[in-house]
């Protein structure tokens, strides 16, 4: 297998100073592997699987909808009347069938029965027709036999869901409608992947927690919230280790404690020129770890790779490493085009790719060519449907408010230079995760 080690130095088509977003996520798709065996499920009730990844394909014990029904208020009838199109049809009301009161007897011939929706359909009955398409005439119903075919406005059973045949399948995050569907089928608990670990932390000696006084030259650490936020918002079991000082000692006891009780392990800061030398040769005693200078912008630092516990490389606990940027926008760009993916496929979810849009930009943009930037965009769509995208002003990668205000970002490909009003670029739209 290839290692981001090997890869950043051997492969010589990437710059490892200048490595293509799209060759990083796929070095990162590569190494992120969903846990395996059994032991990684567990039962829950349904309440609780909202969210969470399905383990198994559900197959659906029953027919949805379980019984031929209706699908209109009307009149059920037997649709081999309606054999003659310029004819007219009188039928005499037999009865009423409601949703939970059915009506037993097969109507005689001549005769319907008045339905409501979602009501079974009487014995000998396979066609509605709609109350509105009805004159009524005490228990006399007429209607153009032209309005209808035999067979209309009835739900067949099992159209929803047939019975023995898989509803979801394994790898979906469970959403809203999934939990309706399951409820449908009347399962009560589903068998759900066990939630990835996360510990993440921060780096810097200049950083202050919120709530603790802030003195010349520090700053409240932010990075942590943003990243617990966007964590939760995935659905991962989160362990937060707080901040950690610029020091290999301390750097070290953080590193191995977040390898031993996490999946995944995120820091941010002290990737960047400055402070990598120091990093490196920890990171390089710990696992095996990749330097990269991504072209993007921003995020350009980042480590990558896997880190073990013990106290050698291959011994202990092992868990995957991202060494994020400390800049927060940094921080929130790489994750949601780095770290967003390996964290999904290792919970065992299916691959769902960020949505993109195509928009007009609504003022010219700078852009220097050989590296991908991801500029916080505000995107509006106009009366005729086409979106159009300016971005929230000043793009320094320190400034959060920036990502707050946007509500995308602004995709500016590898290869394209700067942009001018009118020219069409990519947007992904936030989803939620930020
Ligand atoms: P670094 O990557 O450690 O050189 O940090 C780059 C910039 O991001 C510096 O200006 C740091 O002060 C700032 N920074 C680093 N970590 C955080 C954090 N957790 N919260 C807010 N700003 C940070
Ligand atoms: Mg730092």
């Amino acid at each position: 297998m290839t290692t981001p080690r090997q890869f950043s130095s051997c492969v010589t088509y990437y710059d490892p100073n200048a490595l293509p977003v799209e060759a990083a996520q796929a070095i990162v798709r590569e190494w992120a592997m969903p846990r395996a065996g059994s032991s990684s499920a567990e039962q829950v009730k349904l309440f609780d699987a909202l969210g969470r990844v399905l383990a198994h394909d559900v197959i659906s014990p029953i027919d949805v909808p379980a019984f031929d029904n209706s699908a209109m208020d009307g009149y059920a009838f037997a649709g081999g009347v309606l054999t003659n199109a310029s004819e007219t049809i009188g039928l005499n009301v037999a009865g009423t069938a409601l949703a939970g009161r059915p009506f037993a007897e097969a109507p005689r011939a001549g005769q319907c029965v008045r339905i409501m929706t979602g009501a079974l359909m009487p014995p000998g009955c396979d066609t509605v027709v709609p109350q509105e398409l009805v004159v009524r005439d005490g228990d006399i119903i007429r209607f153009a036999s032209s309005a209808l075919r035999a067979g209309q406005n009835r739900r067949l059973s099992g159209e929803d869901l047939a019975r023995g045949k898989p509803a979801l399948r394994a790898g979906r995050v469970v959403r809203a409608s999934d939990l309706g569907l399951l409820a449908s089928l009347g399962i009560a608990d589903v068998a759900v992947n066990k939630r990835i670990k996360v510990a993440f932390f921060s780096t810097g000696d200049e950083l202050r927690s919120v709530g603790e006084p802030l003195v010349p030259g520090s700053l409240y650490d932010s990075n942590r919230y943003t990243l617990f936020a966007m964590l939760r918002r995935l659905g991962v079991e989160t362990i937060d280790l707080g901040i950690v000082r610029d020091d290999r000692a301390s750097l070290e006891t953080a590193l191995r404690q977040a390898t031993e009780a996490a999946d995944v392990v995120i820091s941010s800061g002290g990737v960047s020129v400055g402070d990598a030398d120091f990093t490196r040769d920890l990171m390089n005693s710990l696992g095996d770890v990749a330097f990269w200078k991504i072209a993007m912008r921003p995020g350009r630092p980042l480590a990558f790779g896997r880190l073990w516990s013990g106290p050698r490389a291959g011994t202990g606990e092992s868990a995957l490493f991202f060494g994020l940027p400390g800049n927060p926008v940094a921080v929130m760009a790489t994750f949601y085009f780095i770290v967003r993916e390996a964290l999904l496929a290792m919970s065992g979810a299916e691959h769902q790719p960020l949505v993109k849009i195509r928009a007009l930009c609504g003022a010219p943009m700078k852009k220097r060519a050989g590296r991908t930037e991801f500029q916080r965009g505000i995107a509006k769509r106009d009366d005729d449907g086409v979106w159009h995208v300016v971005t929230t002003g000043p793009q320094g990668s320190g400034v959060l408010s920036s990502m707050s205000d946007a509500n995308c970002f602004i995709v500016l490909e590898h290869a394209r230079g700067d942009t001018d009003i009118g020219d069409e670029v990519e947007i992904v739209p936030f989803d939620g995760l930020i």
